[in-house]
């Protein structure tokens, strides 16, 4: 029987062991495209161009090496990201197996056992060249934490203490964010602040804060270890599938396209800032529309020869 026949299939509420199939055929079946490639590997001349067109695709013998081998991980970059589901870390940036070390927490926190596997990645392999904080757009964490800012009082009723602690490690970034959404907003004069701050506004503010901050702790937890390792951030948009960051240098309320050097603890503020101003231009994260949203000329260009296939010249 077939995964997906196993699922149509199910009709268990409690204890449902079809997921359990899914996973075990998937394993199998893993196996058997790697057994099939070093099959036709093993009988094919490679010298003969026609016959090497037929091997498949898959790659997974020079990523992972033949059945019964062991080969060192080799990764150039490690990405701290959240555990979100619909945040593919390797399809995003188009690489493959063995070619990132991927840690995936909710909310992409830098925690002790994150900067951990950090620490592992940078002491122990060598071909690290660059690390990536990476948020996303409709974040749970950050809403929940967002939420939790706003209304102080769940916290003793409702919110479970592991999920509380990750939100206090998300809250600093949250602060940062409704302290500059609340300067820009005239509404807030003589409000109590936090019934004045437009929610939505806040969570796309704090995304961006927060995986800027993460950035800067990683970095500086890196450079702790005397390490000249570069992080960088960026908060994928679920809906335009691209990767944005703030554009520190402009300051002007523009998103570029693509990874922003990770800024200083002193630069939140005006991570914070350039977010107000965009979301008072856009409703929402509309990057689709470089040309006219925020976007400066430089970011429509990249995007532009990207489109194109003009990946050379575009990294
Ligand atoms: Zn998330």
């Amino acid at each position: 029987m077939k995964p997906s026949q196993l699922s149509d299939a199910c009709q268990c509420s409690k204890a449902c062991q079809c997921i359990k199939e899914v996973l075990n055929h998937g394993n199998m079946e893993f196996v058997e495209a790697i057994r099939r490639e070093q099959q036709l590997l093993e009988t094919t001349n490679s010298e003969n161009d026609s016959e090497k067109s037929r091997l498949p695709e898959t790659g997974y013998i020079k990523q992972l090496g033949r059945l019964g081998e062991t080969l060192q991980q080799s990764p150039k970059t490690v990405v701290l990201a959240c555990s979100d589901a619909r945040v593919p870390v390797l399809d995003l940036f188009q690489r493959r197996a063995n070619e990132v070390f991927e840690i995936q927490l909710e909310g992409n926190v830098a925690s002790t056992e994150c900067l951990g596997s950090i620490s592992y990645a940078v002491e122990h392999l060598p071909k690290i060249e660059g690390i990536v904080v990476l948020g996303h757009t409709g974040c749970g964490a950050i809403t929940a934490a967002v939420d939790q800012y706003l209304s102080p009082q769940l916290e003793a009723t409702t919110v479970e203490g592991s999920i509380m602690s990750l939100i206090r490690t998300i809250i600093p970034s949250v602060d940062i964010a409704a302290s500059v959404l609340a300067m820009n907003s005239p509404s807030t004069q003589g409000t109590v602040l936090r019934d004045a701050l437009d929610r939505r506004k806040l969570i796309g503010t704090a995304t961006f804060v927060n995986a800027a901050a993460m950035a800067w702790k990683v970095q500086a937890f890196v450079r702790g270890l005397r390490r000249n390792i570069p992080v960088w951030y960026g908060v994928y948009d679920l809906a335009s599938c691209r990767i944005l960051h703030a554009d520190l240098d402009r300051r002007d309320g523009s998103l570029l396209f693509g990874l922003g050097d990770a800024p200083h603890v002193t630069e939140l503020n005006e991570v914070a800032q350039i977010l107000v101003m965009y979301l008072q231009k856009m409703n929402h994260f509309d990057a689709a529309k470089f040309s006219t949203n925020g976007h400066n000329l430089q970011t429509t260009a990249a995007w532009e020869k990207l489109s194109m296939g003009d990946t050379a010249s575009a990294t």
